[in-house]
């Protein structure tokens, strides 16, 4: 791939992109009358023009049926949930009943770890990335100690080799054979959300379970980013949210898989009327029956409202489908590593990429070591109307996501980023 560092060629980029149009389909915040240089779809993605109209319908509904919307709603909110997973199975590369929408992600985790994560005997550790999202930890640690354990010795940490920021899947799979028998679950996040690295989540799986551990993943920073394949790869469990990648709104509706060849065998859970046999919920027995699908773990029922954003926000997806996505986001986050290594020789600076350069092992998201500068270019970068965000304790992360981010964005950055370097000289 050969790339230009010119605003004609990134123009050409656009003009060639069959995604391109999506980017209208989008509200950006403005600076000094313009869009802004939106790169942070990894912690909160923008507002798809949809949403507004899907939420109305329901406050609509809402207003007309009262409690028989239910039942009589334009999307019944009875089964509201079902109109997502058709739209999920395929993002996440799942069968339908694999998936549900539910809750929130950390409690997601949480519900799943309650069957999956069940120590006996010496079998107590959970194996995770260095440096995972500090509520994942929080829940590994506390899940632990809700089962008599220590987090001190039972939860485990890859360490990537001495100077290097990122993990080797042989270092991975190598951990998991020496914790072997003690090992009891393998969750990883499907890409870090510091440093941006994918991971081999078909081979963790594998020898997760050549050592009789089960394999879970935290797809918070790689649903609707990676072209993922959760069930031919054989996962355990998955959990996402549908804020970043997904675009459906602050806290909005959470997402949760289990493989087929868990579901109907009343594995222990946590259980709610959500998750009792649908066509008898209503018969409102003492004895829970779970559905027989991944709906068996649902505990309450459906967040209607954040579900119509959600579903707003799965029809792009489902328009643009996740391959194509994938395919410019390739090219788009290549774009932005070229534009980058062009601004470090023309400022003479040192901007370090933490995130693989291997297109594999990276989605969108590009994690900057700014050295020297850090923070205060950081602040200024924002000043001049670039959206991106810091991590502490010294990393810049940058999104440009493909289903609204352009050539063009990417190229203003480099622009934005060179004028702010060579003014702190
Ligand atoms: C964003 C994120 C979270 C946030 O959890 P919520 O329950 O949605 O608040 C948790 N874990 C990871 C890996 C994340 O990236």
């Amino acid at each position: 791939m050969t790339f230009e560092n010119s605003l004609a060629y990134a123009r050409a980029c656009d003009a060639n992109d069959a995604l391109h149009a999506f980017r209208s389909e989008f509200h950006f915040p403005q600076h000094d009358g313009r869009d802004v240089l939106y790169f942070t779809g990894n912690s909160l993605g923008l507002q798809p023009k949809g949403a507004a109209e899907a939420l109305k319908q329901e406050l609509d509904d809402w207003a007309r049926f009262g409690v028989e919307g239910h039942f009589r709603a334009k999307h019944p909110w009875y089964s509201y949930h079902e109109e997502l997973t058709p739209s999920l199975a395929r993002l996440v590369g799942a069968l339908p009943e694999e998936v549900v929408a539910m809750n929130q992600l950390t409690s997601n985790l949480h519900f799943l770890m309650v069957s999956f994560y069940r120590p006996t005997g010496k079998r107590r550790k959970i194996l995770t990335e260095q440096r995972p999202f500090p509520s994942d930890t929080y829940a590994f640690a506390s899940q632990i100690a809700f089962h008599g354990g220590d987090p001190d010795a039972d939860l485990v940490e890859v360490q990537p080799r001495p100077g290097e920021h990122t993990l080797c899947t042989e270092d991975i799979v190598a951990k998991i054979n020496e914790l072997g028998d003690t090992l009891a679950l393998v969750c990883f996040g499907g890409v870090n959300f510091y440093t941006g690295q994918a991971f081999d989540m078909a081979a963790i799986t594998r020898a997760a379970h050549a050592v009789g551990a089960t394999a879970g993943f935290d797809l918070a920073h790689a649903a609707g980013n990676l072209h993922l394949q959760l069930h031919d790869w054989n996962v355990d469990f998955a959990c996402w949210c549908s804020y970043k990648y997904l675009n459906s709104g602050p806290g909005s509706v959470a997402g949760a898989f289990v493989h087929q060849r868990h579901l109907g065998k009343h594995l222990p859970l946590f259980a709610g009327w959500w998750g009792h046999d649908k066509g008898e919920r209503f018969k409102m027995e003492r004895t829970f029956k779970p559905m027989p699908t991944a709906e068996a773990w649902q505990v309450s029922n459906a967040p209607v409202f954040s579900m119509a954003v959600h579903r707003a926000a799965l029809q792009l997806f489902d328009r643009a489908g996740i391959a194509h996505l994938r395919a410019k986001s390739e090219q788009l986050t290549g774009y932005l590593a070229f534009i980058i290594t062009g601004v470090e020789k023309v400022t003479g600076t040192h901007l370090e990429v933490i995130t693989p350069k291997d297109p594999a092992q990276r989605g969108c998201q590009l994690s900057i070591l700014a050295h020297g500068h850090g923070k205060a270019l950081f602040n200024r970068i924002t000043e001049r109307g670039v959206v991106a965000d810091w991590r502490e304790p010294n990393v810049i992360r940058l999104a440009p996501v493909p289903l609204y981010n352009s050539f063009e964005d990417v190229y203003r950055f480099g622009e934005i980023l060179t004028e702010c370097l060579s003014a702190s000289h």
